[in-house]
């Protein structure tokens, strides 16, 4: 980068420059406090409020006791402890697949799975919209690289026709429920397009999990889809209420996992107090089935309120040009609200939006009141929908 005051002045002037919060926040129970000021928060990931359940931090204080704070070492070295096997028996269970193996994050996964799999010579169909890490996963790996549009099946049957036949492995790429538009992807669709062209298919399922399927294993679950689904991704950090990455898939997939991703070999194992949180967080899950019903119907009839289609209980509200989502996410937190403005390169150009996070600290009250805020600071009327 030979221009760096540049590229902070081009960021700046299209609205697009990021910065940390001075000081940083405080956050608790549903609540963001900033500057004095106490908002409720629409902007975790903490879908379910399992990061803050007893039950989630008795586990990870006792693991914290009797194993202390660190692994020491990877796990292919002396970081393999027993309690990272219970919680990879437990998520390859929870997942429906044979074997599952735990990365240091769901960034890390992707990266590592995809350029494990993956290289020159073989080809990659991507959605899109799909998340950065997978992006990057894909670039890291060599493989000819062909994004469809998003959802969009005649698009990826048509670039499968053109392209499979010219390369060795082929992968299929998609999340499950998109982290910035919050709909779905067609999976079943998917699956058969998979099969019709005989390629792999993998499955980020980052903001499906905890939250969809009988037992909150997600999309895949809840459709039956297990078998056909490869490489089942997904991560610990967002409704689960903690930290780290996984890939569930046959026991072969996971051994060769072992030994080629490098993003799995050459990082120190997660914390015993981290992997307790997950292991107990999984078992919430199955025993608390109200949050994530809760939470579900909520988010439907926020979407109701706000006006705009969607399948989960991520709400965008897409407002277009960036300034403006920013202007309206201050506007918002003058009254209380703690909201996201979502601008590229995150999304698409011209689709910044508010991203809603509904979750399981949220009343029909406390929703109907952001509603009837956000008609108030007056963006409504000219705010392109979804
Ligand atoms: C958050 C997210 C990840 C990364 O997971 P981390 O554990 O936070 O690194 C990967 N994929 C998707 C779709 C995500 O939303």
């Amino acid at each position: 980068m030979d221009d760096i005051d540049g590229f902070l002045r081009k960021r700046e002037e299209e609205g697009l420059l990021r910065g940390l919060k001075p000081g940083g926040l405080r956050r608790q129970g549903g609540t963001v406090w900033f500057g004095g000021r106490a908002c409720v928060d629409f902007s975790s990931n903490d879908y379910l409020g399992l990061s803050s359940h007893p039950r989630v931090i008795a586990a990870a204080k006792q693991a914290l006791e009797e194993y202390g704070a660190s692994s020491s070492a990877s796990r292919l070295l002396s970081g393999d402890l027993e309690i990272h096997h219970r919680l990879e028996g437990k998520t390859a269970a929870f997942k429906g697949k044979e074997a599952a193996l735990v990365f240091n994050s769901g960034y890390q996964a992707n990266v590592g799975i995809i350029s494990a799999l993956c290289g020159k010579g073989d080809c990659i169909f991507s959605d899109r919209l799909n998340h950065a890490s997978l992006v990057d996963g894909i670039l890291l790996s060599g493989a000819a690289f062909f994004r469809f549009r998003h959802n969009d099946m005649e698009h990826l049957q048509a670039l499968l026709g053109k392209e499979r036949g010219k390369f060795g492995r082929a992968l299929i790429v998609t999340e499950t429920i998109f982290s910035m538009d919050g709909d779905e992807a067609p999976l079943k669709e998917i699956v058969r397009l998979k099969q019709k062209f005989g390629c792999d298919l993998m499955v980020d399922e980052a903001h499906a999990t905890g939250l969809f399927g009988d037992c909150g294993g997600g999309i895949v679950e809840r459709e039956g889809l297990e078998p056909e689904v490869d490489i089942i991704m997904g991560t610990f950090s967002k409704a689960l209420g903690g930290f780290g990455g996984y890939a569930a898939a046959s026991r072969r997939m996971i051994s060769y996992f072992i030994n080629a991703c490098r993003a799995f070999i050459y990082s120190t194992a997660l914390p015993p107090a981290v992997i307790a949180a997950n292991l107990e967080a999984i078992d919430v899950v199955r025993d608390e089935p109200l949050r994530r019903a809760q939470v579900l119907s909520h988010a439907s009839a926020f979407r109701g309120m706000l006006e705009v289609s969607g399948a989960s209980q991520i709400v965008p509200f897409v407002v277009g040009d960036a300034a403006k989502a920013v202007r309206l996410a201050e506007a918002l937190r003058e009254k209380g609200h703690w909201v996201l403005a979502v601008r590229p390169p995150t999304v698409p150009h011209a689709s910044s939006r508010l991203r809603f996070s509904v979750t399981f600290h949220h009343d029909m009250n406390t929703l109907r009141q952001v509603a009837y805020d956000l008609r108030q600071v007056g963006f409504l009327v000219d705010a392109a929908r979804v």
